[in-house]
């Protein structure tokens, strides 16, 4: 059991963690909750699930408020909502602990009996919360989503996003995990888990990666033996596949801080890359590479469901710097091929602008460069992942699995 003074002092970090990426614009793992140990891992639970309702909790704020409150109190209510609706929270706890918060700022002090009037009326609200949609993507998202694959669709990935995502992991050739459901797709899927305590951990057997975002790799089938550089490859998930698989692995990154985090997932898991610290758009191989994987920096709106944070952070003008450097990227990827070589370009993204219009126009602008379109059945994926050029995964994808994050990819091939 929780005592009442950990709880509030969870809530009130949880409370902080909002505050940075409402206002402050900071990624949730980059706030600072102001805790340690368990109450810090609890504030930063709560506020992920706050964020990842947060729709919810406004929409009924909206109907039931006539003035609303200025932004701390709205957060305050938030929480609370959140934990009563959906993390089942004893009301009583959660609208005691609400009104304490309002009373620890002099700015929202005087706020401390609306908070208790509002919350006491709304934590009855439970048909009312079950029957309110899923929260609604930002306009930047939902229109061209909807302009794509329809408004059906769209709603389809929005419930998708207030689902947490399973833990998939991705094993060594001939591993396997323990306990774990095996997917069509050569992934493992559990609930959840303290990842170092689950076995295999150790033995460096697997590493966490999303089934969707497993896919790139597979997509060049046997590497063995065969030089391949991961162009943009930290923290390493796509390293570590291609090199289990027996490829003379290069993987370059910008960031020497994720280059670290790379060696250390190599270590752990026994298997070896040769690590270059470069800017892809001005380092050149002395010698061509059989095959070359692009998973390019993108609005990484694929992951939303693992990072509730990111709707509330991306905006439209991300969109038009990052899929000017995705352009590019793929065009050095295409580059550092030999003839006759590979290329997999992918993204974590939703938009089809970062996957199948930069596939689409550059083939248009490499002469003789033709896409490879897997046939996503022959990859333990349902028929509707084709797109143009490639494979398109959404999050509504295996619903009833546990879905898997957005993700575009295609395989190109050069001339020669
Ligand atoms: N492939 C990785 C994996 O599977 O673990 C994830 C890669 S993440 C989507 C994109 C990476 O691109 C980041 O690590 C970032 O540092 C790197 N990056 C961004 N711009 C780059 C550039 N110009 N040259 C090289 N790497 C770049």
């Amino acid at each position: 059991m929780t005592a009442p003074s950990d709880s509030l002092s969870a809530r009130m970090g949880a409370l902080r963690l909002i505050a940075h990426v409402l206002r402050d614009g900071r990624m949730l793992r980059d706030g600072q909750s102001g805790l340690t140990g368990p109450d810090a891992a609890r504030a930063l639970r709560l506020a992920g699930l706050t964020l990842r309702h947060m729709g919810r909790a406004d929409a009924l704020l909206k109907r039931h408020v006539e003035r609303q409150p200025a932004a701390r109190v709205r957060d305050i209510l938030r929480l609370a909502l959140v934990e009563i609706h959906v993390d089942g929270a004893a009301p009583h706890g959660a609208v005691n602990d609400a009104v304490a918060m309002a009373r620890t700022s002099p700015k929202t002090t005087k706020q401390a009996g609306l908070v208790n009037a509002v919350l006491r009326k709304l934590a009855e609200a439970r048909e009312e919360w079950a029957a309110l949609p899923a929260p609604a993507l930002p306009a930047w998202l939902r229109k061209p989503l909807a302009g794509t694959w329809g408004r059906e669709r769209l709603e389809a990935i929005e419930a998708a996003h207030v689902i947490p995502a399973p833990l998939d992991l991705t094993a060594k050739p001939g591993a396997v995990v323990e306990g774990a459901e095996r997917l069509p797709t050569g992934s493992f899927r559990l609930a959840g888990g303290q990842v170092s305590t689950l076995p295999g951990y150790e033995a460096g057997d697997w590493w966490v990666q999303d089934a969707a975002a497993a896919m790139p790799a597979r997509l060049l089938g046997d590497v063995a033996g065969l030089r391949v550089l991961d162009l943009c490859a930290a923290p390493g998930g796509k390293t570590m596949q291609l090199a289990a698989g027996g490829a003379e692995v290069t993987a370059l990154d910008l960031s020497g801080k994720r280059l670290t985090r790379l060696r250390e997932n190599l270590a752990r898991t026994g298997l070896a890359a040769t690590l270059v610290e470069g800017d892809a758009l001005d380092w050149t191989p002395e010698v061509p590479f059989d095959a070359v994987l692009l998973d390019a920096p993108c609005t990484a709106t694929g992951t939303i469901r693992r990072h509730p944070d990111l709707p509330h952070l991306r905006e439209a003008r991300d969109v038009e710097t990052l899929t000017a450097l995705q352009y590019r990227l793929l065009d050095r990827a295409i580059g550092f091929a030999r003839p006759g070589g590979r290329v997999v370009f992918c993204t974590c993204s939703l938009l089809p602008v970062e996957g199948e219009h930069q596939a689409s126009a550059a083939l248009k602008r490499h002469a003789g460069v033709a896409a490879e379109v897997p046939d996503p059945v022959a990859f333990g994926l349902p028929p509707e992942a084709a797109s143009a050029h490639g494979l398109r995964l959404l999050p509504d994808l295996w619903s009833e699995r546990g879905g898997m994050d957005g993700f575009y990819m295609t395989l190109l091939r050069t001339p020669g």
